[in-house]
């Protein structure tokens, strides 16, 4: 029984950093009310700065818009096979649909809980030998995890398929001090409100190639061609962010580093103090592998006890969540071709996302700890 009022503890909740209003507030005196202006040109500087200097970035109005951008401009259309990384969020795969292709789905590795490089080669062979060869593959850094980026590459260039790199829960993280959303042909970052930033709903493309952000914006305006009136020539999108929105990111981009800081952080909190549990398993960082720690999960034993240590947590007021659920056991996709060996569904099963944000206090993290330890 709840004692005292405690405030609800969330798994991932929005976290100021000071500097947002200031720019939201240029753009008002500025009456940069619009999907275009300095928020969005600064807001995309300050992300290939972060990333790194040789890549081009388009701001857009979510992760889910930007993925579905990189899959057109890979050619994905109508009857298109496109292979994707089967545990994650089904953002990762909604796009193939948009196009009216097929989603081809692959399981997961137990390193890094990402696509299996074996698994995905499997795939691949068995989908050309059905005579179709999948038009794309979308690699996803769960968690904050990288993908094993080296294995997946060179699959990806063995059989000439490019990789769309869902880094939505990934900024901020690296492999081999290059930071995630520059692996892939596309990369794609999400700024939702649960992200690590958040510009409260937004999403970012990344390419090496100035031309890929140009067509980018080109078809997230509409597809307009260059004409005094209105004249297109393409099917276009209203995908680009507001300017309003992205004075929030570029806010929010200055306290990055310390939002990294913060949730590895907590990663490393739980860790000390419910490491030393058998019952508790918790995802390492592989030699080479910088993660966010976007959210911090464990595993758990089995199911029951998963669920008993969520519903514990839930009766006072604690939020956290089961790790996805995979996209080939999802009712919308199950008809769908999947290559799995049951890890993903395993790692369903039993584990849990514990309260990851920024913003948990020292108290907060305790609570949720002490807790723990009473129910395992
Ligand atoms: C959040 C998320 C997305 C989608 O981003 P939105 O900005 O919410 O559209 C895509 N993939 C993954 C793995 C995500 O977590």
């Amino acid at each position: 029984m709840k004692t005292i009022a405690q405030e609800k503890i969330w798994l991932s909740s929005p976290h100021m950093g000071g500097g947002e209003q200031k720019y939201v507030q240029e753009a008002f005196d500025t009456n940069w009310v619009a999907p275009l202006g300095p928020n969005v040109d600064n807001f995309e500087k300050s992300i290939t700065q972060f990333v790194g200097g040789d890549m081009h970035v388009a701001a857009l109005s979510s992760g889910t818009a930007a993925i579905h951008l990189a899959l057109e401009l890979l050619g994905v259309t109508r009857g298109d096979e496109v292979i994707c990384q089967s545990f994650t969020f089904s953002a990762s795969a909604n796009p193939i649909m948009y196009l009216g292709a097929t989603p081809v789905f692959v399981d997961s590795e137990i390193d890094t809980w990402n696509i299996s490089p074996e698994l995905l080669e499997a795939a691949i062979k068995d989908r050309m030998a059905h005579g179709k060869k999948p038009k794309a593959i979308v690699a996803v850094h769960l968690y904050g995890m990288p993908y094993k980026v080296d294995e997946i590459r060179k699959v990806s260039e063995k059989y000439d398929i490019p990789v769309v790199e869902d880094s939505a829960e990934a900024l901020g993280s690296a492999f081999k001090d290059e930071k995630c959303g520059t692996f892939g042909e596309i990369g794609i970052f999400s700024f939702n409100g649960n992200k690590i930033i958040t510009t409260s709903g937004g999403g970012a493309l990344v390419s090496r190639k100035e031309e890929v952000k140009k067509k980018a914006v080109f078809l997230a305006t509409q597809a307009r061609d260059d004409a005094p009136h209105y004249q297109h020539s393409n099917v276009g999108y209203n995908y680009r962010m507001s300017n309003i929105l992205a004075g929030i990111g570029r806010g929010q981009m200055e306290v990055l580093q310390e939002r990294v800081r913060q949730r590895r952080f907590n990663y490393d909190f739980y860790k000390k103090h419910l490491g030393h549990l058998s019952q508790l398993e918790f995802l390492e960082e592989p030699e080479g592998y910088y993660c966010n720690r976007w959210l911090t999960c464990v595993l758990t034993p089995s199911y029951e006890i998963r669920e008993k240590i969520r519903l514990a947590l839930l009766e006072v007021d604690i939020e956290s969540r089961p790790l996805w659920k995979p996209m080939h056991m999802q009712p919308v996709f199950n008809e769908f071709p999947h290559y799995s060996d049951g890890t993903s569904e395993d790692l369903f099963n039993r584990g849990l996302c514990l309260p990851s944000g920024s913003n948990l206090s020292q108290n907060d993290l305790e609570r949720i700890v002490e807790l723990i330890l009473t129910k395992i």
